[in-house]
C-alpha cells in the first residue's frame, strides 16, 4: 500500500489551523508567498512516494553494517540521499546566503512529517543536520561558517549531534568527553559517546560532527561543558577533503526500530584526538544545545504524526479490503445478505480509524502551530509581535514533541489492532510502525522532561501570561463553534468549554504549588501536558472545520472536517475531567509511593 501525501489535511491545517495564512496576511513573514505552499507540498508528496516509501520495508529488514570501511547503510540509501540533495529538499528553510531557499520553518515541517511518513528511519539524518544547522548559524565563527554552512545545507556534507554518554543521558552535564586546547587555536577530544544516530555512513563524502565535552578546570555540570565541530575529514584550504580525522564508530545498536537508521558509538582520540573547533563561547554549549535542540524536538514530533498517518492509511486501506462476517445487525437483514463485508462496516472498526485520524490531525496541528510561531519570532518586523510569538513557541514546543509522539505509539499500536493477527506479521508493515515509533518518546529529551519543561518553564513564563493568552484564542473558537449552531458539531462546543476550563483551573492550580509544595505540581506533569494538548487539539481541529467551509481550495465535502472535529471533542478531549483530576489529585498517593515500589 503506497503512501500518499494527505495534501489536502495538511493545508486546511497549515494554512487555518496553526495560522499561517493570517501571519502571512499580517505581513510577519516577510515576502513569503503563500501560493507556493501547495506546490512545495504536492512537490514533497512525489518524492516520498517515488523514493523514499519505497525503502521504507527493505530498510528496516536489510538493516545497517559496521565494516573495516565504516558504516554500510541498507541498499538504495545513499542513492536516495543523492537523489534528495540534488532535488534541493535538503535546503528548504536553511538560510538564503548559504544556499538555503529560506523557505518558513512551517513549510519545512510539513515536508518533514511527509518525510517521516513514508521513511522514518531516512528523516533522521536531515533532521539532525538541521540541527547541526542551526547551531553553526546561530554561533559559529564567520570562518566556521563559511567552510560548513553550505555543504550542511545542501546536505552534501550531513550533521550529527552527540551528546549522550553512558552515564550522561537525560542528564547531559554529566559528560565526560575531554577537550584540550592547541597551540594553534584548534582542540583535540578524547572519549566516547553512544547512541550517535547517523554518526558514520556511506551516504556522504564527509560527515560534520557536533560534539559536546568539556575544557580542564570548567566548571562542573552543564555550566561547564562546550560545543565543537569536528569533521570525519579534514578540510583543506582549498575545499577539498584531506586527512581522516580520529573519530570513528566503534559499535553500532540492533535496536527494536528504525533499523536503517545507524545508531552508533563514536570513539574519539584513540590515534591523537579529534580536532576540532568551539561552535561559539568556550563554556557556552548548553545555549548552543539548546538551539539545536529546541527545533529537533519540534522534528522529532513531527515524527510522531508522520508514522501515525502512515499508520493510519495502511489500516484504513486494510479495513475497506479485509472481509469479515456480516456487519448488518438485525436477523433479518443478515439473513438477506450472502456475502461477508469488509471490517470498516463494523462501529468498533470506525471508532479506531477515527482515532487515528482525529489524534493524527490534532497533533500536526499543534506541531505546525509551533512551527508558525517560531516562523514570526523570527520574521516579523515589530519586536512586540516577535517577542509574543517567540513565547507562544516555548509554550508550544514540549506540547508538539510529547504529545505528537504519544500518539504516534498510540496510533501505530491501534494500526496494528485494526489488522488483526496479520499486524503482527511483519508483511503487512503495520508492525514496522509500533517498533518505529517507539523510540520517538525518549530521544531529543524524553517525553517525561518535555512534561517538566512544560510546567516548571513554559507554564511560568510571566506568571502564566503565555497560557492565558492561547485559552483566550481557544475560548473564542469555542465561541464560534457555539455561534455556529450547527448540528454537525453536536456536543462539540460544551465539550471543548468544560476542556477550556479544566486547562484554566489547573493551570492555576499547578502555579500556586510549583510556588509551595514543587514536587506535587511535578507529580501531575504528564497529565497535565496530555490535558493541555487534547484541549489545544480539540479546538485546533474545530477552527480547521469552520475555515474548511469557506476554503475553496478544500476538495470534497467540507463538513467531514466537522464530523472529524465532533468526534475527537467527544471521544478525547472530553477526557480533560479526568486528567484535571489526575493533576490535582494523584499527588498524595505518589508522594506515598515508595512503600509500593519495592522489590
Ligand atoms: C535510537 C537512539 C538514537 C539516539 N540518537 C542520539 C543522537 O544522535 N545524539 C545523542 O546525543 N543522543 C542520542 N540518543 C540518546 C537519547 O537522547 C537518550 O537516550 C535520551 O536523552 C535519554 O537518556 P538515557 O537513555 O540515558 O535515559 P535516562 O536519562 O537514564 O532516563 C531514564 C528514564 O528516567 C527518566 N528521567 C531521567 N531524568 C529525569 C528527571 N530529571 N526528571 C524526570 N524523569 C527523569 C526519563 O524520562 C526516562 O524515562 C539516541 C538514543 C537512541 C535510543
Amino acid at each position: 500500500m503506497t503512501y500518499r501525501a494527505p495534501v489536502d489535511d495538511i493545508l486546511l491545517s497549515l494554512n487555518h489551523g496553526a495560522g499561517l495564512l493570517a501571519a502571512v496576511k499580517a505581513g510577519h513573514l516577510g515576502d513569503y508567498d503563500i501560493d507556493m505552499t501547495a506546490a512545495v507540498i504536492e512537490e514533497a508528496g512525489k518524492f516520498a512516494t517515488d523514493v523514499l516509501d519505497p525503502l521504507n520495508q527493505p530498510g528496516d529488514r536489510a538493516g545497517v553494517k559496521l565494516t573495516d570501511k565504516g558504516v554500510v547503510t541498507a541498499p538504495g540509501w545513499p542513492d536516495a540521499y543523492k537523489q534528495w540533495t540534488e532535488a534541493g529538499w535538503n535546503a528548504v528553510s536553511g538560510p538564503e546566503e548559504y544556499g538555503g531557499q529560506g523557505l518558513p520553518l512551517a513549510i519545512h515541517s510539513a515536508v518533514n512529517e511527509i518525510w517521516s511518513a513514508s521513511n522514518v528511519a531516512f528523516d533522521l539524518c536531515p533532521l539532525l543536520t538541521q540541527s547541526a544547522i542551526d547551531a553553526l548559524h546561530a554561533h559559529g565563527s564567520d570562518e566556521l561558517k563559511t567552510i560548513y554552512l553550505a555543504k550542511l545545507i545542501s546536505g552534501e556534507w550531513p550533521g550529527t549531534m552527540q551528546l549522550t554518554e553512558p552515564q550522561a543521558g537525560t542528564d547531559v552535564g554529566a559528560l565526560r568527553t575531554r577537550a584540550e586546547k592547541q597551540a594553534d587555536g584548534s582542540y583535540r577530544l578524547f572519549g566516547t559517546k553512544i547512541f550517535i544516530t547517523y554518526g558514520d555512513h556511506d551516504m556522504s563524502d564527509n560527515i560534520v560532527h557536533f560534539i559536546l565535552a568539556r575544557l580542564p578546570g570548567s566548571p562542573p555540570g552543564s555550566k561547564g561543558i562546550t560545543l565543537f565541530l569536528a569533521p570525519k575529514f579534514m578540510v583543506n584550504a582549498d575545499g577539498s577533503l584531506g586527512a581522516r580525522n580520529d573519530i570513528y564508530a566503534s559499535g553500532i545498536e540492533h535496536k527494536l526500530g528504525i533499523h536503517a537508521s545507524p545508531t552508533c558509538t563514536m570513539t574519539m582520540g584513540d590515534k591523537g584526538g579529534t580536532i576540532a573547533y568551539v561552535v561559539g563561547k568556550e563554556n557556552g554549549g548548553m545555549s548552543a544545545m539548546f538551539t539545536m535542540m529546541n527545533q529537533a524536538r519540534l522534528g522529532v514530533g513531527l515524527q510522531g504524526v508522520g508514522v501515525a498517518d502512515r499508520a493510519y492509511q495502511r489500516a484504513l486501506a486494510y479495513a475497506q479490503d479485509r472481509k469479515q462476517g456480516k456487519a448488518q445487525f438485525n436477523k433479518e437483514d443478515r439473513s438477506k445478505s450472502d456475502s461477508s463485508d469488509p471490517i470498516i462496516a463494523y462501529p468498533d472498526v470506525k471508532r479506531n480509524l477515527m482515532l487515528m485520524r482525529g489524534m493524527t490531525a490534532a497533533a500536526r496541528t499543534i506541531c505546525y502551530a509551533t512551527a508558525v510561531a517560531i516562523d514570526v519570532s523570527n520574521r516579523a518586523a515589530d519586536p512586540k509581535v516577535r517577542a509574543k510569538a517567540a513565547t507562544r513557541g516555548a509554550l508550544l514546543t514540549p506540547m508538539a514533541k510529547a504529545f505528537s509522539t504519544d500518539i504516534g505509539n498510540e496510533v501505530a499500536a491501534i494500526g496494528v489492532q485494526v489488522h488483526g493477527g496479520m499486524g503482527f506479521m511483519e508483511e503487512t508493515g503495520a508492525a514496522q510502525y509500533v517498533r518505529d515509533a517507539r523510540i520517538l518518546t525518549i530521544y531529543e529529551g524524553t517525553n517525561g522532561i518535555q512534561a517538566n519543561d512544560l510546567l516548571m518553564r513554559k507554564l511560568q513564563m510571566s506568571g502564566g501570561e503565555a497560557v492565558w493568552d492561547l485559552l483566550g484564542e481557544l475560548s473564542a473558537i469555542v465561541s464560534k463553534v457555539e455561534a455556529s449552531n450547527d448540528p454537525a458539531f453536536g456536543t462539540t462546543g460544551a465539550k471543548l468549554r468544560d476542556a477550556v476550563a479544566s486547562v484554566e483551573r489547573t493551570s492555576k492550580w499547578l502555579l500556586e504549588k510549583i510556588a509551595t509544595a514543587p514536587r506535587e505540581a511535578l507529580a501531575g506533569a504528564t497529565p497535565y501536558l496530555r490535558l493541555f494538548s487534547v484541549t489545544l487539539g480539540g479546538c485546533s481541529l474545530a477552527n480547521e472545520a469552520l475555515a474548511a467551509r469557506n476554503d475553496e481550495s478544500v476538495q470534497g465535502d467540507a463538513g467531514r472536517y466537522a464530523t472529524l472535529a465532533r468526534f475527537f471533542a467527544e471521544n478525547v478531549t472530553v477526557q480533560s475531567g479526568a486528567l484535571e483530576r489526575s493533576v490535582i489529585d494523584s499527588a498524595d498517593a505518589l508522594n506515598a509511593a515508595d512503600a509500593v515500589l519495592v522489590a
